[in-house]
């Protein structure tokens, strides 16, 4: 029988390069990661494919899924909902795969509570300032002023909540951010065997 895989969750603000750095991470087979694939009921972004970036659902189905248990955890973020299915971890999880949850901080709190006794690695990922991560933010330049400044204003109240992680990197650079993550999730996976 496999060993149940770790979860490890990953968070970070909006723009600090969270998806980016996952891609690096994911790439490093040794670390046999597996994405949990979220559900969100917000539009896709040019480029993003249903079921592999995220599960695209309307708000009734995203409801339904709440109301049946079927979600680890989920949360309301710039007017749209994000929840990790239940049953899609811990299958993989069961395999032996080690699993990536890539999730902003209350769904965070919420796997670290409910999942306590699996002891998540929890990892957040902090901008080298705030003037850069504006920067990269509105580099995007994927939505409107309106959501720009919200996602500002939930980034800095996110940051606020790094120090409830085990682990805190700073992404300087996407290749030494990423080779630190890489570090922490060998380090975690020794410990674990
Ligand atoms: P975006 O809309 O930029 O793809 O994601 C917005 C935020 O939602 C990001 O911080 C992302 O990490 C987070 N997120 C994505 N999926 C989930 C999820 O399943 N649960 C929670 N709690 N946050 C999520």
């Amino acid at each position: 029988m496999n060993k149940k895989g770790l979860l490890i969750i990953l968070s970070g603000p909006s723009g600090v390069g969270k998806g980016t750095i996952r891609e690096k991470v994911m790439a490093d087979s040794s670390l046999n990661l597996s994405y949990s694939v979220s559900l969100t009921t917000r539009k896709p972004r040019d480029g993003e494919k249903d079921g592999v970036d995220y599960f695209f659902v309307s708000n009734e189905e995203f409801e339904k899924r709440i109301q049946e248990g079927l979600l680890l955890e989920y949360t309301r973020f710039v007017k749209h909902s994000y929840g990790t299915p239940k049953d899609y971890v811990e299958k993989l999880r069961n395999e032996g795969k080690n699993v990536l949850l890539e999730i902003e901080v209350n769904g965070a709190r919420q796997v670290m509570r409910a999942m306590r006794k699996d002891k998540p690695v929890s990892i957040f990922i902090l901008p080298p300032s705030f003037d850069e991560l504006e920067r990269r933010i509105r580099g995007r330049c994927t939505e409107c002023e309106a959501a720009i400044q919200e996602r500002l204003k939930q980034a800095r109240a996110e940051c606020k909540l790094a120090d409830q992680y085990e682990y805190r990197v700073i992404n300087d650079t996407i290749e030494d951010c990423a080779a630190q993550i890489i570090r922490i999730i060998k380090t975690e996976i020794a410990r674990h065997n």
